[in-house]
């Protein structure tokens, strides 16, 4: 109630946005008001040197007494309403900011103005004529300026107050009732209007600050990651269009950094998403304060992160990067990696610019324990190559530059070496780019899920092989086959499988499914599923790489396979390690003791085969035994 009285009085302070919005709004009407002022002054004191004149001409008493007798009060208000007028002007063009100088002035010259207004009503009514003087004053100083309601009340009333006790001093013109009506009316009418003003004003400068503050709100979303406070994608853009156009100016060139954050998912996965939103925003904060403090950091995604700084600084920006990240990762092993692009070309776009940084990032997985890498020629002519696969796998299927090498899987238990199975694996016989070999296009094509084209035509193919050699009576192999992970989304594998070789006529018996671990991790009860109709329909399950990644012996306990083939690393760490071969030997075993066929990838030499021979593995493939080669006819 008290403070409803005391913000209707304007007692209360507003915030400083809406005082200074008020003020600001006083000084844009004193503008006027003291512009109407000095002109009428100047009219006023022009005619006063006309009378002085022509009362000199028709020999009237005429001296310097004279004119300042008439004068004093309009040259008193013209000097005030001038210096009004300019410092209003200067504040309002916010060349002078003193608020507490400009309301001053303000009061100073309103009350002139009343002074003024009182002193020519009176004489004028004395005169005979109209209260006119008085009313225009009030009217600009309390109906053209806004007051604090308290100020303005007692300001009208006082003026009002003196007029009317002046004006019933000038006893030969009595006031009449009907005058005295008036005067009390306009003064009502003044209270009302002024504290209006006032409280229209006031609500001017919130509905001002709000929308200020809303578009600063807009702003700052518009220019900042939500999550992390750094830039957003949209202000890196700008910052580094002007950051090339200055570089470009001086002859020099700007390197485009795109961080990642490798196995940020792992981190998550420990701590929890909130722990790991907070550990995106210390390391984005981290990016910015300490490794790029004059440049803008931005988030792209997830965890990656882009920036730009000068190209001889990126050594010392991706350690600093590294820095920040190791600094905060806990117990989790986090990797950084840096795709570095310098830019040079003026006219190419920056995300086309940001992609290709991107690509010298992703190329860095694989090579283990590099940071940093630069976008090369290497690069373009791969990702052109890239985008040459995407845009004709359907074609290659279809004309057949899609064609299957075979590599042989020997006996190796038995230690006689004899034939016993084939891989198939892809190739890619392309007409202008010759024979390319599976990395070329796989992970390509599962990035585009469009890797079911592929596997699908090696399935059939393979098929259709097969068919050919059982009708020319030739000894045949069973033959197993690569899947991704992505195939049993992207189609039924189990129903292609058992139409295919319903088709070619070939018996299950004859076609294994290798899967690898690494497609295990995720939609564990649909692969299950998968699975088990497999099974179901005759076709033996071989677990692939294992060994290979982030190996884990629950794969073993959760599946069912029938063949567990060991990865090649473990033969690639073989001469003069001895854990390796101790490593060997306990999977064989362990696969063996789950009722597992065990075969091992990558043999090269004799020594690694007998030790295979010596350890019980049943199967060996490698280059010892054979090249991945094209069917011979
Ligand atoms: P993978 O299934 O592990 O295939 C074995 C790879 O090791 C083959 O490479 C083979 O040429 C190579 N290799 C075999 N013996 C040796 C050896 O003694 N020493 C060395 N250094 N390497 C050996 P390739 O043919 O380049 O295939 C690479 C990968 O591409 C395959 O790995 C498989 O994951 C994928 N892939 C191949 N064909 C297909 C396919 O038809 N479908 C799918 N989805 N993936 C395929
Ligand atoms: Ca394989
Ligand atoms: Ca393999």
């Amino acid at each position: 109630m008290k403070e409803s009285l005391a913000r209707r009085l304007g007692m209360q302070r507003s915030s400083d946005y809406v005082e200074r919005f008020y003020t600001r709004s006083n000084m844009l009407s004193a503008i006027y008001m003291s512009g109407i002022c000095v002109a009428l002054e100047i009219w006023m004191i022009l005619s006063l040197l006309t009378s002085y004149f022509e009362g000199m001409a028709l020999g009237k008493e005429r001296n310097l007494m004279w004119l300042v007798k008439h004068g004093w009060w309009y040259v008193l208000l013209l000097s005030v309403a001038l210096i009004m007028f300019f410092y209003s002007l200067r504040f309002w063009r916010g060349k002078v900011r003193n608020e507490r100088l400009a309301n001053g002035l303000l009061w100073v010259f309103s009350i002139v103005c009343i002074a003024f207004g009182i002193h020519y009503g009176v004489n004028s009514y004395s005169g005979g004529e109209q209260v006119l003087a008085f009313v225009t004053m009030s009217l600009f100083v309390f109906g053209m300026i806004a007051w604090k309601p308290i100020f303005a009340v007692v300001g009208a009333t006082l003026s009002f107050g003196i007029f009317y006790a002046l004006l019933a001093q000038v006893t030969d013109i009595p006031m009449t009732y009907g005058t005295q009506v008036n005067l009390f009316t306009l003064w009502i009418s003044t209270c009302v209007v002024a504290v209006s003003l006032h409280h229209q004003r006031v609500a001017q400068g919130m509905f001002d600050e709000n929308l200020q503050e809303a578009n600063m709100r807009l702003r700052y979303v518009a220019t900042h990651d939500e999550l992390t406070g750094v830039g957003s994608m949209h202000a890196f853009r700008g910052a580094v269009t002007m950051a090339l156009e200055n570089a470009q100016s001086r002859g020099e060139k700007l390197a485009l950094l795109f961080i990642d954050i490798e196995n940020f998912k792992s981190y998550n996965h420990r701590y929890g998403f909130a722990a790991g939103d907070e550990f995106l925003r210390d390391i984005a904060q981290g990016f910015h304060n300490e490794v790029f403090p004059e440049e803008i950091v931005a988030r792209a995604s997830d965890d990656h992160f882009v920036a730009y700084c000068a190209p001889e600084r990126v050594a010392d920006a991706v350690g600093g990067c590294c820095y920040v990240v190791r600094e905060r990762r806990g117990e989790i092993r986090l990797h950084t990696r840096v795709g570095v692009y310098i830019c040079d070309d003026p006219d190419q776009s920056i995300d086309q610019a940001l992609n290709c940084a991107r690509i010298a990032a992703n190329s860095i997985k694989l090579h283990p324990g590099e940071h940093l890498r630069y976008y090369d020629e290497q690069f373009k002519k791969s990702s052109e190559l890239r985008q040459y696969v995407i845009n004709n796998v359907e074609r290659a299927a279809k004309e057949g530059w899609i064609r299957v090498f075979y590599q042989p899987v020997v006996d190796c238990k038995g230690g006689t070496g004899k034939l016993v199975g084939r891989e198939a694996l892809a190739r890619w016989d392309d007409p202008t780019h010759g024979l390319l070999p599976p990395y070329a296009f796989i992970e390509t094509l599962e990035q585009q899920r469009e890797i079911d084209i592929l596997d699908r035509c090696i399935i059939e193919q393979v098929c259709r092989d097969l068919r050919e050699d059982l009708d020319a009576g030739r000894e045949v192999v069973p033959v197993s086959l690569n899947f991704s992970r992505l195939d049993f989304e992207l189609y039924n594998v189990p129903a292609f499988l058992k139409q295919m070789s319903e088709k070619y006529d070939v018996p299950a018996n004859l076609l294994d499914v290798e899967i690898t671990e690494s497609a295990l991790t995720d939609q564990f009860d649909e692969l299950q599923a998968n699975m088990a109709r497999l099974r179901e329909g005759g076709f033996a399950l071989w677990l692939d790489d294992f060994g290979s990644g982030y190996s884990s012996l629950n794969v073993l306990k959760d599946f069912d396979f029938d063949v567990l083939k060991i990865d090649m690393v473990f033969l690639r760490r073989f001469e003069g390690n001895q854990d390796a071969r101790v490593i060997l030997n306990a999977i064989v075993e362990l696969a063996h003791s789950l009722g597992m066929v065990t075969l091992c990838e990558g043999v090269e030499t004799q020594e690694q085969f007998d030790f295979l021979h010596g350890i019980g593995c049943d199967k060996a493939q490698g280059y010892y035994f054979g090249k991945p080669a094209p069917r011979a006819a």
